[in-house]
């Protein structure tokens, strides 16, 4: 137990320079390591200790201990966060696990306190005493690097889209100032590209989000990484990351047989997750909510369940030309098998939908119509709210592939009116091997199970076997219970930032980076839809791909190079392979500068 001999005639209370060393303390605390000027301690906290500064509820000194003055207890809060301060934490702050270790040189890591009036900790939070030091939306409002350079640059330049000129910014790029009529040609396609990307003040504060992504610290070739593979996957926030050490730490169990509090613990974890999910898409129930491995695993499960029961010899199936072979193959199986017909809606020239040719391929004979809502090769993001009330009108089933939106935008199922919606954890900041089929519960009612086994039952005997109702119906044998915890938290993380927040902070980023490469000289851009979010496909004639994948890894940057399981589209456009840089709300704006760079230098080899 840590004593101290404050002899302050406040009985206990600290003076003022006791308390200015606290309050610098704290500061130092803070994201970014903000010090305040005022206070002498900021940015020095490992030289000051707390507990011998100030004791917020003097506690009676055992016999002995004359005039001493106890200490709050030195154990149950994380280690690096000032006990006195600590003491003022919200309750739902971890209090034994998940201590933060004082990074190296004994400074304490700094710390992210939520605000529970304006991010109520859920229910099922609680319960499992997840570590609240989560960031939430806290990065908002505090002043990162980036706010900082655009007040800044506010001082001292024009940006793109003003109609003043000013010079390039460096040799290789000068993508900042251009001439207005250098511009011209992009905004009247797209508009002008918009410069809240680099963060203006009060918006989307990306270094702080940075922050939650220990991965996007890794080197790579000596050089910085600079993660622009995010329609392959993305990366985990810490937040997953410790969500899943604390199932393992503390909630490990299989789920629903036990009558063990392990067991309890576990099946709260994967329930609360289904539910999680089911609020993230808008969905009616969680019943309607059934955890697979991903996107193919779900679209597989409709078609090997919904499919083979209802799709028989002469139906036809419509996917557009846009999807991934995810969304093809299991159809074209399935068509081969009930001799049915797969339909293809053609796009555009841009890689949009034509919404006319796919009524003219809509008749009373579609049984099924399978879209994407966002393009992984290029992009685009489809009108699949009128694909799917189009289908509607003709008796239709409809599914959406959202295995590229979910982390873009914001979904609502019932809004879409989509029959199913699969997506993927591990593209959208979740771990792999979890994924979503959301079906609507009446369809859903009408779906036999696809596979046999242990948890989708009500009883077996030799001569039958009765099934549970969904989801668990569709759920058979042990799932994948830490993993769908990890996608709860990687939704409750992307909600607490806000999918509106991400979508606009993305948008400008694209249209950033988009002005960046198509100034680039004989660079093809693949993919200009007016509708598009956070992929930029392109060729540079003279240079493989896959050349071009290799050039950015030297530099540490990855791209996925090649056809993108998306063959047909690659191909509608008289191509095998592209370069597909593909973005997230944690890239900025210097890494795309990087990205234009080095794509410019081996433009000219
Ligand atoms: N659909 C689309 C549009 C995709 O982009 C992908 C993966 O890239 C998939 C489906 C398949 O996802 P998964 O491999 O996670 O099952």
């Amino acid at each position: 137990m840590t004593t101290t001999t404050l002899t302050s005639e406040a009985a206990g209370l600290p003076d003022v320079a006791a308390l200015s060393r606290l309050a610098g303390a704290l500061f130092a605390t803070l994201p970014d390591g903000s010090a305040s000027p005022a206070f002498p301690g900021a940015g020095a906290p490992d030289s000051i200790d707390l507990r011998e500064t100030v004791s917020p509820q003097p506690q009676a000194a055992p016999a002995g201990e004359t005039g001493a003055v106890r200490a709050p207890r030195a154990g149950g809060i994380a280690s690096g966060v000032p006990e006195a301060y600590a003491a003022a934490l919200p309750s739902a702050l971890p209090t034994s696990s998940h201590p933060k270790e004082p990074q190296a040189g004994g400074r304490p890591a700094s710390y992210y306190f939520v605000d529970e009036a304006s991010h109520p900790v859920s229910k099922r939070h609680e319960d499992v005493a997840v570590p609240e030091d989560r960031v939430s939306a806290q990065s908002f409002g505090l002043p990162g690097q980036d706010t900082l350079k655009a007040l800044l640059s506010n001082l001292t330049s024009s940006r793109p889209g003003t109609t003043e000129l000013s010079g390039s910014r460096d040799e290789a790029g000068g993508y900042y100032f251009v001439h207005p009529s250098q511009v011209q040609a992009h905004e009247s396609r797209r508009g002008a590209p918009q410069t809240q990307a680099r963060s203006a003040p009060g918006g989307f504060d990306v270094q702080a989000v940075r922050k939650d992504f220990p991965i996007l610290q890794e080197r790579i070739n000596g050089k910085p990484l600079v993660w622009l593979d995010n329609a392959a996957t993305t990366h985990k926030p810490r937040q997953v990351i410790e969500r899943l050490s604390h199932f393992y730490e503390h909630e490990n169990s299989n789920i629903h047989r036990a009558a063990h509090e392990l067991a309890a613990r576990a099946t709260d974890a994967y329930e609360g997750a289904r539910s999680t999910v089911a609020r993230f898409l808008g969905a009616a129930s969680a019943d309607e909510i059934i955890f697979v491995r991903g996107a193919t695993e779900g679209i597989n499960l409709v078609a090997k369940s919904w499919g083979v029961k209802h799709i028989g010899a002469g139906d036809e199936i419509i996917v557009s030309h846009l999807e991934h072979h995810a969304n093809i193959v299991p159809w074209q199986q399935l068509a081969a098998e009930k001799g049915a017909r797969l339909r293809v809606i053609p796009v555009d020239d841009s890689g949009q939908i034509l919404l006319d040719e796919y009524r003219k391929l809509l008749n009373p004979r579609t049984r099924l119509v399978a879209v994407t809502q966002v393009s992984n090769a290029l992009g685009t993001i489809t009108p699949v709210q009128e694909i799917v009330a189009l289908a509607k009108a003709v008796g239709a089933r409809t599914l959406v592939d959202g295995a590229q939106s979910v982390s873009h935008l914001r979904v609502n199922v019932q809004a879409l009116g989509a029959d199913f919606f699969v997506f993927s954890g591990h593209k959208v900041f979740a771990p792999t091997g979890i994924g979503v089929v959301y079906g609507r519960s009446e369809v859903l009612e009408e779906t036999p199970p696809w596979q046999g086994g242990g948890n989708m039952i009500a009883d077996v005997t030799f001569e039958r076997t009765l099934f549970q109702p969904p989801p668990a119906r569709f759920e058979a044998g042990t799932g994948n219970i830490a993993d769908a915890a990890g996608l709860g938290a990687a939704l409750d993380y992307l909600q607490a930032l806000g999918l509106e927040n991400v979508a606009k902070y993305e948008h400008d980023l694209l249209d950033y980076a988009t002005h960046g490469l198509s100034r680039i000289p004989g660079l093809r851009l693949v993919g200009t839809a007016l509708h598009k979010t956070s992929v930029l496909s392109f060729v540079l004639p003279g240079h493989t791909t896959e050349d071009i994948g290799h050039a950015l890894n030297e530099e540490g940057i990855a791209v996925r190079s090649g056809h993108h399981c998306a063959q047909p589209i690659l191909r509608r456009f008289g191509l095998e392979a592209t370069v597909r840089p593909s973005l997230a709300f944690y890239n900025t704006c210097d890494e795309i500068d990087h990205l234009v760079a080095v794509v410019r230098r081996i433009a000219r080899r």
